[in-house]
C-alpha cells in the first residue's frame, strides 16, 4: 500500500491462547479496524504480532489513541519493512533512527535481533552488531548499554525484515467483547470507571447505567457521568449510557423503609433495575465499583443482600483493592480529575447518618418486599433515557 505507515502490534496473553487464539486475534483486529474506520487499513498476522498498514491521511493522534486504548495490545510501534538483505536492513535502520527516540543523538541504546526465519545467513548477534554500528556511525555520542538502555532498536527477520524502535505500551489484557457483555453501574465517583476499565481489560463489553435523582442530583452530576462515559468509551469500544430516573423510587424508599436501611434499599433497587436492563440488552453480568468494607453498604452482609436482587453474576473487580490503588489507576486511565468534581451522587444526598452495617438478610429481604416498590422500578426502566458514545469517545446524536 503506497502512502501508508506500518505499525507493529505486540500481543501478550492472546499469544498464550491455544486453539482459541484465532478468535481473540480476529476480535482484536476488528476492534482496531473499527476505531480506524474511514481510513484504509491493511492487516497481516504473524506469530505473536499483528501488522497494521494505515493510510497516511489518518491523523497520528487517532492512531495513538487507537493502540493505547485497545485491550489486547501489549505494545505498539511504527515499523519499517525491507527485504532480508543486510545492506537494505542497515539502510532501513539509518532511516528509522532519524526519528524519535534516537533523533536526540544522545544516551544509551541496545539492538535486539530476532530470527523467525532461521535460513537467514546472519546470526542474531551479527545483526545486532551491524545495527549497533549504524547507530554509532550516525550518532557518535551514543553508547551501548545492554542492561538498562534508554532506547532500543529491534530487527525481526520474518517473511521480510521488520525494524522498529522502543515500543509504546498498550493496555494489555484481552480484546473487548471476547468475554460477552455486561452492565456497569456507573456513578460519578472514582471507583466505578476504574471497575469498567478492569473488566474491559478482561474482554467484557459493557453498557453503563446511571441512576439519576433529578432535581436532588443536578444536571451537572449527569453531565459529569456523561463525561466519564465518553472517557471510558474508547476503552469499551464505544458504549451506551442508560440514565434511569430514580427520584420517585428514592422518595418511596425514604418513606417506606427504616431510616438506617435506606442506603441498602437504594442499592437493592439499583441491582433490581440493572438486572432488568441487562436482560433487555442481552447482558450476562452486572459490574460495580464496590470494594470490600469500603462503606456500610459494602460489608459482606450488605453485599450478600444486594446480590440476591440479581439473578446475574455480579462482578466487583475492585473488591480486594484499597482506595489508594483505585485512585492511582483512575489517574492512569484519565478519569480521576472528572470523578473528583464536587457534584453529589444520589446515594450521598439521601444517605442516613447511621446506616445499618451488618444487616440480617432475612429481615431486610422482608422489608424490601413490604415496600411494594416493583411497579415504580418497572416505570423507571420504561422511562430510561439512552445516550450512545462511539469508540472515539464522542456522543452520537
Ligand atoms: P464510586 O461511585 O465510583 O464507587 P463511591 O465509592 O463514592 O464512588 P459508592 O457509594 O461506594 O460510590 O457506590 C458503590 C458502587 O455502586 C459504585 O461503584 C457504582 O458501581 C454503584 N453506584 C452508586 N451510585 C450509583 C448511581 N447513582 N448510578 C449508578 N451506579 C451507582
Ligand atoms: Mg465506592
Amino acid at each position: 500500500m503506497n502512502d501508508s505507515t506500518l505499525y507493529l502490534v505486540k500481543l501478550g496473553e492472546i499469544s498464550l491462547k491455544g486453539l482459541n487464539r484465532d478468535f481473540f486475534e480476529k476480535r482484536l483486529k476488528n476492534n482496531i479496524k473499527h476505531k480506524l474506520k474511514g481510513y484504509r487499513t491493511q492487516v497481516s498476522k504473524q506469530k505473536g504480532r499483528i501488522f497494521f498498514e494505515i493510510s497516511n491521511d489518518c491523523p497520528k493522534e487517532i492512531i495513538e489513541r487507537t493502540f493505547s486504548t485497545t485491550f489486547g495490545v501489549v505494545g505498539y510501534s511504527r515499523c519499517l519493512r525491507c527485504e532480508k538483505d543486510m545492506e537494505q536492513i542497515k539502510e532501513t535502520a539509518r532511516l528509522l533512527i532519524e526519528d524519535a527516540p534516537f533523533s536526540s543523538g544522545k544516551g544509551s541504546f541496545k539492538s535486539i535481533s530476532k530470527r523467525a526465519d532461521k535460513q537467514f545467513p546472519f546470526t542474531s548477534y551479527d545483526i545486532d552488531c551491524e545495527l549497533g554500528g549504524v547507530v554509532l556511525d550516525t550518532y557518535p555520542e551514543m553508547h551501548v548499554d545492554v542492561k538498562n538502555p534508554d532506547m532500543i532498536i529491534t530487527c525481526e527477520i520474518r517473511d521480510k525484515a521488520y525494524l522498529y524502535t522502543s515500543a509504546k505500551p498498550g493496555p494489555g489484557g484481552l480484546p473487548v467483547s471476547t468475554a460477552g457483555k455486561g452492565m456497569l453501574l456507573l456513578s460519578g465517583g472514582i471507583d466505578s470507571p476504574v471497575a469498567a476499565y478492569r473488566m474491559a481489560q478482561r474482554g467484557l463489553k459493557m453498557e453503563c447505567i446511571y441512576f439519576h435523582a433529578y432535581p436532588y442530583t443536578s444536571e451537572l452530576a449527569l453531565e459529569k457521568v456523561k463525561t466519564l462515559t465518553s472517557l471510558l468509551a474508547p476503552y469499551l469500544q464505544g458504549t451506551r449510557l442508560h440514565v434511569v430516573p430514580f427520584t420517585e423510587a428514592q422518595l418511596w424508599i425514604k418513606q417506606h423503609s427504616p431510616e438506617d436501611e435506606t442506603t441498602l434499599m437504594f442499592r437493592a433497587c439499583m441491582m433490581k433495575v440493572a438486572n432488568k436492563l441487562s436482560l433487555q440488552q442481552e447482558g450476562l453480568c452486572i459490574v460495580t465499583g464496590e470494594a470490600m468494607s469500603q462503606v456500610a453498604s459494602q460489608t459482606l452482609e450488605s453485599l450478600s443482600f444486594t446480590d440476591s436482587m440479581s439473578d446475574q453474576v455480579v462482578m466487583r473487580p475492585l473488591v480486594g483493592m484499597d482506595k489508594q490503588e483505585i485512585m492511582d489507576l483512575a489517574k492512569k486511565i484519565g478519569t480521576y480529575e472528572t470523578s473528583i468534581l464536587p457534584y453529589e451522587d444520589c446515594c450521598v444526598i439521601f444517605s442516613p447518618r447511621h446506616p445499618l452495617v451488618r444487616p440480617d438478610k432475612k429481615t431486610v429481604t422482608e422489608h424490601y418486599h413490604a415496600m411494594g416498590i416493583e411497579a415504580l422500578l418497572d416505570e423507571a426502566v420504561t422511562n430510561t433515557e439512552v445516550f450512545d458514545f462511539g469508540p472515539d469517545g464522542q456522543q452520537r446524536f
